[in-house]
């Protein structure tokens, strides 16, 4: 089955070949770790999820390459660590808000149903590769020092006659129009306004480290030379995917490709660019100050993971994605049918309808056509059964039992399944002595704790009464 997938430089959909296909590589931009992750970073770990088990699906789970960083040099984290850490040494309190935020980060996106990306690399752990492309991009012309920082220059990129991308073709912006936007109040080591950072000095304090290009005080780097440097060392000068969040592609993703692109003086970075569209809630921005800011920690604390994966699948990843509770409650409906039909079984392939829809750009509304034209089959056929689960097992759902999932929907409502138990044992036993006042009480008392009864026959042709959670 043929991959397709739109990329984002280009502005097409075409068929995606790998460089090799025995090591496909993928690098999507994690986390600045600082503090819990929105959900509209849940969205993106989802998506950048649901590609790379697309790819290990197609290539084999052996032969995908799945990289994932962290950020952890950044002022944002630095700012943190002063707050949280008052009198605590700068960098061990550094060390502790982005270690603590880091372990959160892994939590919740485990929670979400995402895979551990193959490697994780962290931007402290990269400083030589950094400082190597810094080198690089100076001795090319593409950079200059001033004032202990190292500034890369739009412009040169843009007047070298060589095969390099425009500098703005990511984004679709030309130079010209950046120049004409930008703020009054530029930098005065910098040479145009929109040279951009590479290196610059650390502030007393700071996590520090030699510096490139003959600068003598100690510095640290600029965001977008740390994903440059990640993606070579792991995935090679040139790769095949290059994912993040829509929110991404200017300035960093077009720094970022600039930076690569003239460091090795190449035509590409990655071979595809892929974006994930924004997040709304209820038809708002997300914001703190409307008081719709949601936390990935805040939703998992009222569904399973899974309940949000699913609300997340349901919008094409490069749309705008609305999240209401509406939807979301319509996920955990879906959940607890497909839970109870199919967690339990065994075997089964994914269904060729499933992974169709998902070779084509990650049309999950198509395939979640197809999965629910799959349920209703799998009521019927065993095998059908079997394949409905193995599907949903590849998309990252059922990964419970049907009882695990069951019991903590129980557990989260604060109902005593032992105390459910001996009520039904209580009504079965009214009803056996023809007592209907005292077995319709039973059957309100339990209402009210949010139990319904279903009353039916087992195998062996006895009435049975079971029950959920309303
Ligand atoms: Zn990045």
């Amino acid at each position: 089955m043929q991959l397709r997938f739109y990329d984002t430089l280009t502005r097409e959909k075409r068929p995606f070949e790998p460089i090799d296909p025995k090591n496909v590589r993928l690098y999507a931009c994690g986390p600045t770790v600082y503090d819990f992750a929105h959900i509209g970073n849940g969205r993106a770990a989802i998506v950048f999820d649901l590609l790379f088990r697309v790819l290990r699906h197609h290539y084999g789970a052996e032969h995908v390459t799945y990289v994932r960083n962290i950020t952890d040099v950044d002022d944002k984290i630095n700012v943190r660590a002063a707050r949280d850490y008052p009198g605590v040494p700068l960098n061990e309190a550094i060390r502790k808000v982005t270690e603590e935020t880091f372990q959160q980060y892994q939590d919740d996106v485990t929670a979400l149903g995402c895979l551990p990306p193959t490697v994780q690399p962290r931007a402290t752990e990269h400083i030589p590769e950094m400082r190597a492309i810094i080198e690089k991009l100076v001795a090319g012309g593409f950079a200059y020092v001033a004032e202990d920082h190292v500034l890369f220059s739009p412009q040169a990129m843009n007047a070298a006659d060589t095969m390099l991308p425009r500098y703005g073709a990511l984004a679709r912006r030309s130079l010209d129009e950046m120049i004409a936007g930008a703020r009054v109040d530029v930098a005065p080591y910098k040479r145009d306004v929109t040279d951009f950072v590479l290196w610059k000095p650390s502030k007393p304090g700071e996590p520090s480290w030699p510096s490139p290009a003959g600068i003598t005080v100690s510095g640290r780097p600029g965001w977008h030379i740390e994903c440059s440097a990640m993606a070579w060392k792991h995935l090679g000068e040139r790769f095949d995917i290059h994912g993040g969040g829509i929110d991404l592609v200017f300035p960093h993703h077009e720094n970022e490709l600039a930076q690569t692109c003239c460091a090795f003086h190449a035509d590409r970075m990655a071979n595809f660019w892929m974006h994930n569209g924004f997040l709304q809630i209820e038809s708002e921005k997300m914001s703190k100050s409307l008081g719709n800011f949601f936390t990935i920690r805040d939703l998992l604390a009222d569904w399973p993971g899974e309940v949000l994966r699913l609300t997340m699948l349901k919008t094409h990843y490069r749309s705008p994605l609305d999240w209401t509770l509406k939807s979301v409650e319509e996920s955990a409906r879906m959940l607890d049918d497909w839970y109870a039909l199919a967690a339990d079984a065994v075997g089964g392939e994914p269904a060729a309808a499933a992974v169709e829809a998902l070779s084509d750009d990650l049309n999950t509304a198509q395939m979640l056509a197809a999965l629910h034209a799959l349920r209703h089959q799998a009521s019927a056929s065993e095998k059908d059964r079997a394949d409905f689960a193995a599907t949903l097992r590849m998309l990252g759902f059922l990964s419970q039992t049907a009882a695990e999932w069951k019991g903590r929907k129980q557990q989260a409502s604060g109902v005593d399944p032992a105390r459910v138990e001996s009520l039904i044992a209580e009504r079965t036993a009214a009803r056996a002595r023809k007592d209907f006042k005292e077995s319709d009480r039973i059957r309100d008392e339990l209402a009210a704790m949010g139990v319904v009864l279903k009353d039916g026959r087992g195998a062996d042709g006895k009435s049975v009464t079971t029950w959920e959670m309303a």
